[in-house]
């Protein structure tokens, strides 16, 4: 079958990295169902033959205005499709969206017409977000992982910085891969605007994955890859916690002056 990814090298490689994370967050257990979101900003590797292309159907609102999105693009997972089947076919259960000029409403531009993540708005708000900051990170990643949401039905681990402090003191990569730590959002309605409006906020304060309590992660980055890196360097100090307690024993965690020693040997932020 003809795909708009035909001859469009750059674009696909994109799609074929989401579509990559799909099939690892499958694996991993982290995607039931339908659970989980990505959108990717894809505008750079759009050509003027893909902006000329005529839409699938007709202009659909976002349900908001967001005027740093004027002319972009993305690739949005479908609502409701799931993770594991991405991971098989991206342009049969994703589509890429353009966001036409009067920044609230979109057009799909794909293989098929399948809609977009019912989570559009609030992913859109973040992308919106990020290019005013003028930040490059490209990819948004919701998902569930098991460890660092069962960390969070304990009160301890919901203070502030509570959560990263022990993880990175679980194994020294998890600070060099995951140097802003991960933030923490109290138990909110999932696909609520107070939920979307309080991620944004600890984003804001410098955190690039949110812990959304007794719910799951919000991460951004450059690419799909780099954002699905951090939760899994988080997840994985998480199950080394696990893994000690399980032998019976509170780990030890690395001592407060090897962690100096190691942000100032790698040059991470404080
Ligand atoms: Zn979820």
């Amino acid at each position: 079958m003809h795909s708009i990814l035909d001859n469009r090298p750059e674009l696909k490689a994109q799609i074929d990295a989401v579509a990559e994370v799909a099939g690892y967050l499958w694996m991993k257990g982290w995607a039931e169902r339908n659970g989980g979101n990505i959108t990717v900003n894809v505008t750079e590797w759009v050509d003027d033959a893909l902006r000329a292309m005529p839409a699938l159907e007709e202009a659909r609102p976002i349900g908001t205005v967001l005027p740093k999105l004027k002319g972009c693009w993305f690739y949005c997972k479908g609502t409701g499709r799931r993770m594991r089947d991405l991971a098989r076919d991206p342009m049969a259960n994703g589509s890429l969206i353009r966001i036409l000029d009067d920044c609230a409403s979109y057009e799909i531009v794909a293989d098929r017409p399948v809609l977009p993540t019912s989570e559009l708005p609030s992913h859109l708000n973040v992308h919106d977000y990020l290019i005013g900051k003028g930040l490059p990170y490209k990819a948004s990643l919701h998902t569930h992982p098991i460890e660092l949401v069962a960390l969070t039905h304990g009160r301890k681990w919901l203070q502030k910085d509570a959560a990263t402090r022990m993880l990175w003191s679980m194994i020294p990569e998890t600070k060099a891969f995951c140097p802003r730590g991960l933030g923490m959002v109290p138990y909110m309605l999932p696909s609520s605007v107070e939920l979307a409006d309080a991620t944004l906020k600890t984003l804001d304060e410098g955190y690039d994955v949110v812990m959304w309590e007794k719910h799951g992660v919000f991460a951004v980055d450059t690419d799909i890859m780099n954002a699905f890196d951090q939760v899994d360097v988080l997840n994985k100090a998480a199950q080394i916690y696990i893994a000690a307690k399980n032998m019976g024993f509170e780990p030890e965690g690395m001592s407060a002056e090897q962690m100096q020693e190691m942000t100032a040997a790698f040059g991470l932020p404080k």
